[in-house]
C-alpha cells in the first residue's frame, strides 16, 4: 500500500510539526533536562487539567541549575498553583459574556477576534485563558465557514484578529485559507495574528507562511508575545526577519509577570531586544487574575513606577503601553 496520505497533507512531518510534537509534558523530565533535583521545585497538584507544555527549542534557552530562571518560571506549575487566592477566576476578562458564537470573539467597535484554535505550543501558567472551554467554542474546523458568513455580514468590521490558543498552531494551508478568506471581505482594511509560536518554535515561520503573507492583499500585524530578551535568541531574530521581509508589521505583547519581568532592568532589555529583532512594543498587560496564577501579580503601584522608569530611560518608542483588560470595557485600559 503507497502512503497516499502524505499527498493529502503536504506539511506532515514538516520540522515544526514534529518540534510541536515533541514539547516536553513531564515534570520529571523538564527537571531533568535542566539539571535540577526531582525535588527542587514544589509542583501543583490541582491545576495539570492545563498540562506543563514546553517545547525543546525554548527549553534550551533557559539556564541549567537555575530554578529561578525567568523562562522556566512561565512554564512550570509551581505549588502555588493549587492555593485558591479572591479574585482570580476561571473567567477573568469575559470571555464568556464576549461569545459571539463560532468561535468568534466581540469586545471592541471595528475587531473581532477569531478563536482559530485551542491548541498551543507551551502552556504558559499565567494564561487568561488556561480554563476556556475551548472544546466548544467553535475551534472545530467546520466552523470557519460559519464565522466567515458572520463577519461578511458585519461592514463595521474594520480589523480580523486571529487568536487562540495560538492561530499558527493550525497548519499552512489551512491558514492560508483563512487569511485568504478574510482579505477578500470588502470592508476589512488590516488583518492581525496574535502568536506565540514564532518566539517558542521559530522553525514556524515556514517558507509556505512567508508565501502567504506576502500575497496577502491587505496589511497584516504580526504581534508577537515574549517576556523576557533571553527568549529571543538568534534563531527566532531570524524568523523575525522573514516576516518582515515578507511585509509583516511585528509587535510585541507582554505580561508584567513577578519573578519573570517585574525588574525594570529586564524590561529595558527586553524592549531593546525587540527593536533589534524588529519587533516594536505594544503592550505589557497588567496580569489578568486568573485562577492559579497568582504568584506572578504585580502590584499596580509598583506597575506604574516600573512604566515610569522605562519612559525615563528609554525612546517614547521602545515603552509598550501599560494596560489592563476590564471586562466589559471598550478597550484595554491604561493603567
Ligand atoms: C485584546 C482584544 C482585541 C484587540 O484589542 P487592541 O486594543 O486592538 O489590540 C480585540 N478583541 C478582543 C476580544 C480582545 O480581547
Ligand atoms: S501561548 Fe498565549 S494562549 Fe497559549 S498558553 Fe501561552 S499565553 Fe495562553
Amino acid at each position: 500500500m503507497r502512503p497516499e496520505k502524505t499527498a493529502i497533507l503536504p506539511e506532515a512531518g514538516a520540522r515544526w510539526q514534529e518540534e510541536f510534537a515533541a514539547a516536553i509534558t513531564s515534570p520529571e523530565e523538564l527537571l531533568r533536562l535542566l539539571d535540577l533535583e526531582p525535588n527542587a521545585m514544589p509542583l501543583a497538584r490541582r491545576g495539570l487539567g492545563f498540562t506543563i507544555r514546553v517545547p525543546r527549542p525554548y527549553l534550551a534557552r533557559m539556564g541549567r541549575g537555575d530554578p529561578h530562571d525567568p523562562l522556566l518560571r512561565q512554564v512550570w506549575a509551581d505549588a502555588a498553583e493549587d492555593r485558591e487566592v479572591a479574585g482570580f477566576v476561571t473567567d477573568p476578562v469575559g470571555d464568556e459574556a464576549a461569545r459571539a458564537g463560532l468561535g468568534l470573539l466581540r469586545k471592541y467597535p471595528g475587531r473581532a477576534l477569531v478563536l482559530v484554535t485551542g491548541a498551543c505550543a507551551v502552556h504558559c501558567r499565567y494564561c487568561f485563558r488556561r480554563h476556556f472551554p475551548y472544546a466548544d467554542a467553535g475551534s472545530r474546523p467546520g466552523d470557519w465557514d460559519a464565522a466567515l458568513a458572520n463577519l461578511a455580514a458585519d461592514p463595521s468590521l474594520e480589523e480580523v484578529i486571529l487568536s487562540g490558543g495560538d492561530p499558527l498552531a493550525v497548519d499552512d494551508r489551512r491558514l492560508h485559507g483563512m487569511l485568504t478568506d478574510l482579505s477578500a471581505l470588502p470592508h476589512l482594511q488590516r488583518l492581525r495574528v496574535h502568536t506565540r509560536l514564532p518566539v517558542v518554535l521559530p522553525s514556524r515561520v515556514t517558507a509556505a507562511l512567508e508565501d502567504t503573507v506576502r500575497g496577502l492583499g491587505l496589511p497584516l500585524a504580526v504581534v508577537i508575545h515574549a517576556n523576557h530578551a533571553q527568549e529571543l535568541d538568534p534563531a527566532v531574530a531570524r524568523a523575525m526577519d522573514r516576516l518582515r521581509a515578507a511585509g509583516a508589521t511585528l509587535l510585541n505583547q507582554a505580561v508584567l509577570l513577578a519573578g519573570v519581568n517585574d525588574d525594570p532592568e529586564d524590561q529595558i532589555a527586553l524592549n531593546r531586544r525587540l527593536y533589534q529583532c524588529g519587533v516594536l512594543p505594544y503592550y505589557l498587560h497588567q496580569l489578568d487574575p486568573v485562577a492559579g496564577a497568582a504568584h506572578f501579580q504585580v502590584s499596580d503601584d509598583r506597575a506604574r513606577a516600573l512604566a515610569a522608569h522605562l519612559r525615563a530611560r528609554l525612546p517614547g518608542y521602545l515603552v509598550p503601553r501599560l494596560v489592563r483588560e476590564v471586562p466589559g470595557a471598550r478597550a484595554k485600559l491604561p493603567l
